[in-house]
């Protein structure tokens, strides 16, 4: 892991005994964190990867407040992307190829089209601003990026 790192230049350093092959939480199992994201690393490292361990809590608690949230309507919390080895980042599509939190554990997806796709859109930008503001109370990093950075509306929130 360590070679895949150095040869795609990533800006983390990272050590093989972080990597686990279980982690997770009660309602978030570690294939979801760790593989749900198309053309990425289930071949050769799966079910190895790393997840900074303050994601999960901070994870069940966003999923607490979201699920309360009678604006937000929503009754689970879809994630589409969380630990990405390097050349699954890659494969991808990433727009941070060397840098993506994704690669240090620190970052995860929200598939809010999964949550509102059905809505219009501006309503379903609506909801993402509400999520994506709920995901800040609980210490989540959403990097500037916006409704608009990705074309399924997906959000990216990480911790530094
Ligand atoms: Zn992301």
């Amino acid at each position: 892991m360590e070679a895949e790192y150095d040869s795609l230049s990533v800006e983390f350093t990272i050590a093989c005994d972080w990597f686990t092959r279980n982690g997770g939480s009660d309602n978030f199992s570690w294939p979801e964190l760790n593989g749900y994201w198309a053309g990425g690393n289930e071949g050769t490292h799966n079910p190895w990867g790393y997840i900074t361990s303050g994601i999960p809590g901070m994870l069940e608690t966003l999923r607490a407040t979201a699920l309360a949230d009678t604006f937000l309507n929503i009754n689970l919390l879809p994630l589409s992307s969380g630990y990405r080895c390097p050349v699954g980042n890659t494969n991808v599509g990433s727009s941070a190829p060397t840098r993506s939190r994704h690669m240090a554990g620190r970052a995860i997806d929200i598939s809010t089209r999964q949550l509102w796709e059905s809505l219009s859109e501006s309503e379903w930008r609506a909801r993402y601003n509400a999520l994506r503001d709920l995901a800040s109370l609980v210490g989540f990093d959403y990097e500037g990026l916006t409704f608009d950075t990705y074309g399924d509306h997906h959000l990216h929130i990480s911790i530094e």
